[in-house]
């Protein structure tokens, strides 16, 4: 259900940060970055932002059930 959540992936050379679908992250280890650089997809970042990503769903319920009421 996370498939379309986007998680920003930082460069480590220009530092600009390229938003990717976790569902393209789960099918691809590496990307491009706008200024060449080839940036390896970092595991444990990645889980970090999906972290985040699983706490802002979790208010976004808590929300949804107060709003419910
Ligand atoms: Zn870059």
């Amino acid at each position: 259900m996370f498939d379309k959540a986007e998680i920003p992936i930082e460069c480590s050379n220009c530092g600009r940060k390229t938003k990717k679908t976790v569902a393209w992250l789960k099918n691809n280890k590496a990307f491009t970055c706008g200024c060449g650089t080839r940036i390896s997809i970092n595991a444990s970042q990645f889980n970090r932002e999906m972290k985040k990503v699983d706490k802002s769903v979790d208010e976004f319920k808590r929300a949804l059930k107060r709003f419910g009421k």
